[in-house]
């Protein structure tokens, strides 16, 4: 059976793989071709019979005009008569045999062409197209024999040696350019592996640094809220004991009321405090099993202090007898505070953002909706990537970090949909 070429042209990446052999190998080509044209002048003008050189000249002067065409097209990026490749071999048997036959017939220095011929052919074509060109040129070695008035025994031998020989050289070319190019497209499939291991390796690299970003922001953070804690909330101690002490003296009513909203203040003061530090310490790593509405409250509650806060409605419709979940619940209070600040950002004032849970077999439903400007379908499929933001002054981590959590929970967060006036996210976690 005919040996078939193992390069289908399949993907796009094989076929210009295969575009780049055949540019490749037709630069081969043109110089074998120049080098034979060459080698051609000087034989045919030193050593072919003298009566017959205008004829030679005139056939090698043919083949240097296809060779023109053959080295504009090269230049051009193209491939001379590519998709004629039967019809070029034919005008090769023609032209080498009549180079043989105005030279000095079988003997001629000529029929090695034949082999460059079929050599060329075979690093360029199917096995198929090799084959068919051996026997063109079989032929036309043979129709060279008839054309000669006496054939000796000799000459007989040399046709019968020839043609063995041309056969012999087509199956060892096809054979070693099949190997060649079953091994080129062995190596180009590694690579391509390679490049596809080396995207996913820097893929979670920079995922696994932006979670450590978001993780060393965090903790910087908590910091820097002890130490506010430490440098005001012990002053505010004091003021509040002192506020205290003058209210327990006789004073005028009004004075008494006075020192008592300053009380109210200053206490409201260390509340935030205490909440601050409390959400921003260093949260517990390991799983507990919780209440996820007392988590979600306690997110609207440090939400509550939010600068974009002012003049937007929360609306929580929680569902009755919800099981507890088992999670990092600190980690899971950043989800959803997340969730929360970002409907803040989204709505402008007026805007109301509502807050559903439902229980389904085994799964806790949060749903996180709000009426703001909702998400472009363009930056929809961005939206879990790290570092994407469309803020001036987001990070892009926020539900990269919150998909993470979840994830890790065992859960899922996705958007369920985003239009103007409606985008909601869900939080699926397993309880
Ligand atoms: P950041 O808040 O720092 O930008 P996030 O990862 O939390 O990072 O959000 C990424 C982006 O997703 C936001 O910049 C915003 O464009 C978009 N986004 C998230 N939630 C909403 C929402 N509810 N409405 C509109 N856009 C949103």
């Amino acid at each position: 059976m005919m040996p078939t070429l193992p390069l289908q042209t399949i993907d796009p990446e094989t076929q210009q793989a295969e575009a780049d052999w055949q540019l490749s190998v037709e630069w081969i080509t043109l110089r074998i071709r120049w080098f034979g044209l060459i080698v051609g002048y000087l034989v045919v003008n030193t050593l072919s019979p003298a009566d017959h050189r205008p004829y030679l000249n005139g056939i090698l002067t043919l083949g240097a005009v296809y060779a023109m065409f053959d080295l504009v097209w090269h230049w051009r990026g193209e491939v001379f008569l590519s998709r004629a490749p039967l019809f070029t071999s034919l005008m090769e048997a023609i032209f080498i045999g009549l180079l043989c036959h105005f030279d000095k017939g079988l003997d001629s220095f000529f029929r090695y062409y034949y082999f460059l011929s079929l050599l060329v052919c075979a690093i360029r074509y199917t096995p198929l197209i090799t084959y068919s060109t051996f026997a063109l040129h079989a032929t036309s070695y043979s129709l060279l024999a008839f054309t000669l008035s006496t054939a000796t025994v000799d000459q007989v031998g040399t046709l019968i040696l020839m043609i063995v020989f041309m056969g012999w050289a087509t199956w060892a070319s096809t054979s070693l350019t099949m190997l060649l190019r079953e091994t080129g497209q062995k190596l180009s499939t590694l690579n391509r592996d390679l490049e596809g291991r080396i995207a996913r390796r820097t893929r979670e690299l920079q995922q696994s640094q932006a979670l450590l970003v978001q993780q060393e922001k965090q903790a910087a953070f908590g910091l820097l809220a002890a130490g506010i804690a430490h440098e005001v909330g012990n002053p505010l101690a004091a003021i509040s004991s002192l506020v205290q002490l003058m209210n327990r003296k006789k004073l005028d009513p009004e004075m008494h009321e006075r020192l008592g909203l300053i009380d109210e203040q200053l206490l409201r003061i260390q509340r935030t405090l205490r909440e601050l530090i409390e959400f921003s310490r260093p949260g517990l790593q390991q799983a507990t099993r919780f209440d996820v509405h007392e988590v979600i409250s306690n997110a609207l509650n440090i939400a509550k202090y939010y600068k974009r806060k002012k003049g937007k409605v929360i609306r929580t419709r929680f569902a009755e007898d919800l099981p507890q979940i088992a999670a990092v619940r600190d980690q899971i209070l950043q989800v959803f505070l997340n969730l929360v600040l970002n409907a803040m950002d989204a709505t402008e004032e007026g805007g109301v953002i509502e807050i559903e849970t439902a229980f389904e077999v085994g799964q806790i439903h949060v749903r996180v909706k709000d009426n703001g400007q909702g998400i472009a379908e363009f930056d929809q499929a961005k939206l879990f990537e790290p570092y994407f933001t469309t803020k001036s002054t987001g990070t892009g981590l926020g539900l990269f970090v919150s998909r993470n959590i979840v994830e890790r929970a065992r859960g899922r967060i996705r958007l369920q949909q985003s239009l103007p006036g409606d985008t909601t996210f869900v939080v699926s976690l397993p309880c």
